[in-house]
């Protein structure tokens, strides 16, 4: 992650955006779950209020999305812990993952590999950004559930995103292996999809991301500055979801980021969708576990903040911004204990449960 920063003068228009995000939320009408046919993406590319139809290539033959199993009711009891930390620990185990480096491809073959043994197919986003040390190549990693008896995802099932950076920040003067701060959200990520590919119905309308380039090159500028640095992977993602149309499909979105912590508490954003921090402190009051869910002070730059700001998707950070070894060598795996990887996977699954009916 992701960087505190001060509220200043230019924010209160961010504030008006999320406000219209909301209210955008308020009126946005859910896609059927009931074909699998792509004449709906076809239909949300062409935009609003379009007379004329968009130059695309002719349509696949459709296909009927088979009947999809609804799974455990109490979804969130699945999630262990143990399972999440294991994919942690593979991630770290590769050593530093910047941006562009040989580690960081394989650390993307370990997400592909566990994604695809929970039946998600997994889209490479690739493209190249400038950055203070020239041009980049950035890959996002979007799965999509894919039932049994058809040949690819659907994309217009999904009504919520869960999202997390797989980057670490890259040093010159030390080994950073970013355990909580890039791989405690990517492996619980990976717990997350075995989880949900238990309840079909359910899998299909979650969109799991693994963003590339969430860390700074140098320093991290707000993301609408004409050369912001920081956050690729949400940028690019966020501006494509509003630029074809997918944006409107979704309701909210889920963002973890550094929860690995053994001293584990949630720090909010004070600037979270009011409606989504209601209904996230709600399920953790279910689950026994509000104690560790509590706002921060100041505000946080991160991943949620394009899709927001781009997409117009409330968006919130589950973040644990109260971590003494945040950007040093000392953020590994000895710091870690399953117990936060568990309560934020928990609290998410109960969360999808209860706003994707
Ligand atoms: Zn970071």
């Amino acid at each position: 992650m992701a960087v505190p920063f001060p509220f200043r003068a230019r924010h209160p228009a961010r504030a008006a955006l999320l406000a219209a995000a909301l209210l955008a939320a308020c009126h946005r009408q859910p896609p059927t779950a009931e074909t699998a046919s792509p004449a709906p993406e076809a239909e949300a590319a062409r935009g609003p209020g379009a007379s004329t139809p968009a130059a695309k290539p002719a349509p696949a033959t459709p296909f009927k999305m088979p009947p999809l199993a609804a799974g455990p009711a109490e979804l969130w009891k699945e999630f262990s812990g143990a399972k999440a930390f294991e994919e942690v620990r593979k991630q770290v185990e590769i050593g530093p993952r910047p941006a562009g480096s040989p580690e960081i491809e394989k650390a993307r073959a370990l997400i592909e590999r566990s994604l695809k043994s929970s039946s998600w197919q997994v889209e490479r986003q690739s493209f190249t950004d400038e950055t203070p040390r020239g041009p980049v190549i950035f890959v996002n990693l979007v799965a999509r559930y894919l039932p049994a008896g058809i040949p690819s995802a659907p994309k217009h099932t999904q009504r919520a995103i869960v999202c997390s950076h797989y980057d670490t920040k890259r040093f010159s003067t030390i080994k950073f292996v970013g355990a909580s701060d890039g791989a405690s959200s990517t492996g619980a990520l990976l717990e997350l999809a075995r989880v949900l590919a238990l309840a079909p119905a359910l899998a299909v309308q979650v969109e799991l991301v693994f963003f590339d380039g969430e860390e700074a090159i140098v320093q991290y500028t707000d993301p609408g500055d004409a050369k912001p640095d920081g956050l690729y992977g949400s940028r690019h993602y966020a501006r494509e979801l509003r630029d074809s149309g997918r944006a409107r499909q979704f309701k909210l979105g889920i963002l973890w980021d550094m929860i690995g912590d053994k001293d584990f508490n949630i720090t909010l954003p004070p600037d979270s969708p009011a409606d989504l921090a209601r209904e996230i402190f709600a399920g953790a009051e279910a689950l026994k576990v509000r104690e560790k869910f509590g706002y921060l002070d100041r505000g946080i730059l991160d991943d949620h903040v394009p899709l927001n700001t781009f997409a117009k998707i409330p968006t919130i950070d589950l973040i644990d911004f109260d971590y003494l070894y945040w950007h040093t060598a000392d953020d590994t795996l000895e710091r870690l204990a399953p117990d936060g990887l568990e309560h934020t996977g928990a609290v998410t699954l109960y969360h999808l449960r209860k706003a994707l009916k």
